[in-house]
């Protein structure tokens, strides 16, 4: 390897998504760094649900369609990438089977739900629909006021914290360097400002790299270096969420029931996750008395049981999103640079694929990918009009 490249490739952030890919490039032979300005696994990833549910988030329209093919895709991926992890690891991942309800409390809602199901079933995916009888015989703790429910029977759950802590042993034992507490600034070119030779940590120092991959979720845009044009345009989406435990163990919902405003996810121990809010108020990470509020509410109504659960925790992340909230996964305009970012509500079910790609292209020994219709639908360079850069360009010494 030349002097100047001291590593194949240096990777900015180490969430679910820096990690999963970390630690594929590395099974591949690649030398890699993780540098991660906090603790790695310490962001959004780890407030998370770990819904992993392609056909219940399925949104109308183009972006929808590709985050659709992308998401059951990396749902497929899902059971062998947790055997591969528990094995790698030493930890057990295991994936909660549980299917999921979406669920009707009024006329209304009843009636978008049909059109739900209309639109499902024009996708050929697996939705049935339940009468509420039906629906409370498979979850008895459901209010007698449901009005109509639907079962997706392929849609599962994580437990993101458990991946991460997986991954990051993974990454470990492979022999991936992590360097945590290192904040990068901006992405260094080379003299010609055409190519990106590696990134700049906060202090000036430099860490060379054949290839640079982003992926530092909502926080990608504060990260400098980039040519106009080069960018891609990531928002923060705040969501508040709780942590639940019943004191009686579990048993009191064995599915993921999903209605108008939020989820209620069981991880089969007898805790919960309650979540989440959907706030556009940029970086600010305050709980709100509203946000729970809302929450405990809409959930009380379909479930009153859960008046009885002890809060164990009420955590804030940030999702991290692009104008069309499909992920941007892949090269952009700038050679030497890779994005992975922009994965908004489906990071954790899209880490398996993202490593994937990203492996995929930035493997030297790899002919041309045989992924390109699904590299097209995540697309960064989408965005090239849009994006204005706010940091002045970083070059490397010549
Ligand atoms: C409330 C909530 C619930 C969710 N539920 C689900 C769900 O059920 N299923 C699902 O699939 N997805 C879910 N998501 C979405 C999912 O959490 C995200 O899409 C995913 O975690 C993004 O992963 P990431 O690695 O890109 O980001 P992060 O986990 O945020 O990791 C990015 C990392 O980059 C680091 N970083 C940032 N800037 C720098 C820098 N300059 N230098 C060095 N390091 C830097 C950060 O410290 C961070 O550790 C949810 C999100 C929220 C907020």
């Amino acid at each position: 390897m030349p002097e100047n490249h001291p590593v194949d490739v240096v990777v900015v952030g180490g969430g679910i998504i820096g990690l999963s890919l970390a630690w594929r490039l590395r099974e591949r032979g690649m030398s890699v760094t993780v540098l991660e300005r906090d603790e790695a696994g310490g962001a959004t990833s780890r407030v998370a649900a770990g819904m992993l549910a392609p056909v219940t988030e399925v949104e109308f329209g183009e972006a929808g369609r590709r985050v659709l093919e992308l998401g059951l895709r990396s749902a497929r991926m899902w059971p062998r990438f947790a055997a591969q992890l528990t094995e790698a690891s030493g930890m057990e991942v295991a994936l909660l089977q549980t299917s999921t309800l979406l669920l009707a409390r009024d006329e209304d809602e009843a009636r978008e739900l049909e059109r739900q199901l209309a639109f499902r079933e024009s996708l050929g995916l697996r939705v049935a629909r339940l009468r509420p009888s039906a629906a409370r015989e498979l979850e008895p703790a459901l209010a007698p006021t449901l009005r109509l429910a639907l079962e997706v029977p392929d849609d599962h759950a994580v437990d993101p914290r458990v991946v991460l802590a997986a991954l990051r042993r993974a990454c470990q034992a492979s022999g991936v360097q992590l360097r945590e507490q290192t904040r990068v600034r901006a992405v260094e070119l080379d003299a010609a400002g055409e190519r990106a030779v590696g990134v700049l940590l906060e202090g000036g120092e430099p860490v060379r790299a054949r290839e640079v991959v982003l992926a530092a979720g909502p926080w990608t845009r504060e990260i400098g270096g980039l040519p106009p044009g080069a960018g891609v345009p990531v928002r923060p989406v705040k969501g508040q969420i709780l942590r639940l435990r019943d004191p009686e163990g579990p048993g009191l919902i064995a599915r993921v029931l999903r209605f108008e405003g939020g989820y209620l996810l069981p991880r089969g121990d007898g805790r919960y996750v309650l979540g989440a809010t959907m706030e556009e108020r940029g970086f600010e990470l305050r709980p709100t008395a509203g946000g729970v509020y809302e929450l405990l509410r809409d959930t009380r109504n379909l479930v009153p049981g859960i008046s009885e659960l002890e809060i164990e925790e009420l955590s804030v992340g940030l999702r991290p999103s692009t104008p069309d909230n499909a992920p941007a996964i892949g090269r952009g305009a700038l050679a030497g640079l890779t994005w992975a970012t922009g994965h908004h509500r489906n990071g954790i079910l899209l880490a398996p694929l993202t490593a994937e790609l990203v492996a995929g292209l930035l493997d030297s020994r790899a002919r041309e990918s045989s992924e390109n219709d699904l590299l097209a639908a995540c697309d960064p360079a989408r965005f090239s009009d849009t994006w204005a850069p706010g940091l002045s360009t970083a070059r490397a010494a010549p």
